[in-house]
């Protein structure tokens, strides 16, 4: 979510009322070890917003001043608000938990969600060569319209083959996963030596197999990423800001017609991010 400071508490000295902020949704304690050294994704007692305690769905929202980050001028709440949790999420996954090299090949999948919009627009600004996989054609569409060069279909069982075909039977150098079960395990057959998946979800499945044998063979990675920091949301809002990402639109809806939002949502019938303005 993002919006302007209402009131402060007594003790929050570095903000204004008015101020124009988005927030760090996985509000973390601040005090732990890992927050201490900035690693506020590794928090020991984080709380979700919105899961854990009343989020944004909502005209007023409380939150710890230590979540907010300043929006840059001129970048609108829409934006911001439609890029402040998936897009953060793979701004920590591409730039944090693993490094992309520029001319890196990158395997997006589900480059029509959230994670996957984004990450084709960041691997591309990052000077990677992007392929997505996606599961109609109009999500295939989208991810090349963001970037990628080639995008697949997983209902195809030779799409891994493809992968591998589309990159000289090389195959990638980097995954960007968050769907888990089945998929994750075909991951590893795009993958190229010495190359890294890192993943950020399992809705489709918890326990995947992993064949250990050409995993350590090819020395390659699996990276767990969780949330972001503050310094990811900065991070991705200065790419906003920069016209260099931009969110997916599927529709933007009053805070009445938030339930609204929420079927089409479970009615699986969105194409990027419905944005509810209060
Ligand atoms: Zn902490």
């Amino acid at each position: 979510m993002a919006g302007e400071i209402l009131r402060l508490g007594a003790e929050v000295t570095a903000w204004r009322p008015g101020d124009r902020v988005a927030i760090q949704s996985n509000l973390f304690c601040g005090a732990c070890e890992f927050c201490a050294r900035g690693e506020e994704s590794l928090c020991l007692a984080a709380t979700l917003l919105g899961v854990q305690c009343d989020g944004g769905l909502a005209e007023q929202v409380v939150v710890p001043a230590r979540s907010l980050v300043q929006l840059p001028d001129d970048l609108d709440f829409t934006t911001s608000a439609a890029l402040t949790l998936a897009g953060s999420t793979a701004m920590h996954m591409l730039t944090r938990r693993v490094s992309v090299p520029a001319g890196a090949w990158v395997l997006v999948i589900g480059g029509a969600s959230g994670v996957g919009s984004a990450a084709i627009q960041i691997a591309r600004g990052l000077g990677a060569r992007v392929v997505s996989t996606g599961s109609t054609a109009a999500k295939r569409a989208l991810a090349l319209r963001l970037g990628a060069e080639a995008a697949v279909d997983t209902a195809d069982p030779a799409w891994p083959a493809q992968v591998r075909q589309l990159t000289g039977k090389r195959g990638v150098d980097i995954v960007v996963e968050h769907v888990g079960g089945l998929l994750l395990e075909q991951v590893f057959h795009c993958l190229a030596r010495g190359g890294t998946v890192v993943t950020c979800g399992a809705t489709a499945g918890r326990e995947p197999t992993l064949q250990l044998w050409p995993f350590f063979v090819k020395e390659q990675r699996l990276v767990g990423s969780y949330s972001r920091t503050r310094k990811d949301l900065e991070t991705t809002l200065a790419w906003a800001k920069e016209g260099r990402l931009r969110p997916v639109l599927d529709r933007v809806l009053s805070l009445a017609d938030a339930p609204a939002g929420l079927a089409a949502l479970r009615a699986r019938t969105v194409l990027g991010k419905v944005v509810v303005t209060p």
